[in-house]
């Protein structure tokens, strides 16, 4: 073992290998599945490939952020998130009725979500509920108040790069998002992936607002615009 090994000196043409923990400042690629309290399969890497994420970057829920923390490329985990570690507990406050008729010439539906403006800041907002003119929105995200149930595979770790700490994302070949999969719905609080319906820039879109690129990025790079 390493340990003996080093014991008597490096010998010449032996391999040091460092394994690297996850950390704050690594890039990490895991592969997940998450299901509900039902068991529910609710989202999974699957055939999108490992998602790839900068830890300590708040691009990923922190319950999951904490469950990675300190393995290495191979490890396997289930990690149990509960909701204010999660996407929030469920909050009726969220809840909003408007008249159908702010929908215009579109004919809103149940179910339906798009973004808007709220004195909260973008939301994506969820059609809950149409009892005659009166639409109830809904901007709790899809998966607020759950246990969220994770196996993850941690596939690769590896140290950031200047760049992508300055970006607060992970870049690689293949664009921002790369093989990874955007996890659950609408992301944690933007950041890479923060959306899959509509959102401004959509992969590598983030609270900031879109602006000329320094070009920064690199070959085969996010296209990152800030
Ligand atoms: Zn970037």
């Amino acid at each position: 073992m390493p340990v003996a090994l080093l014991r008597g000196g490096l010998a010449l043409g032996s391999t040091l290998r460092i394994t690297m923990r996850v950390a704050k400042e690594t890039v990490v690629a895991i592969e997940y599945t998450l299901k509900d309290d039902q068991g529910n399969i609710i989202d999974a890497s699957g055939d999108r490939g490992p998602m790839e994420y900068l830890h300590g970057a708040q691009n990923i829920i922190p319950g999951l952020e904490q469950g990675v923390e300190g393995l290495v490329a191979g490890d396997t985990k289930s990690v149990l998130v509960p909701p204010q570690l999660g996407y929030g507990e469920y909050s009726e406050k969220l809840l909003q009725q408007v008249p159908l008729s702010a929908f215009g010439a579109n004919t809103p539906q149940v179910g339906m979500r798009f973004h808007a403006e709220t004195n909260l800041g973008m939301r994506v907002l969820t059609i809950k509920k149409i009892e005659g003119e009166e639409v109830t929105l809904d901007g709790n995200h899809e998966l607020a108040g759950k246990t969220l149930h994770f196996d993850i595979k941690v596939v690769s770790v590896r140290a950031a790069e200047l760049t992508e700490l300055s970006h607060g994302h992970p870049h690689q070949s293949g664009g921002c998002c790369g093989g990874g999969g955007c996890g659950s719905g609408e992301g944690s609080g933007g950041g890479c992936c923060s959306s899959e319906e509509g959102s401004e820039g959509g992969c590598c879109s983030t609270e900031q607002p879109a602006q000329k690129s320094e070009g920064g990025c690199g070959s085969g790079g996010c296209g990152c615009s800030h």
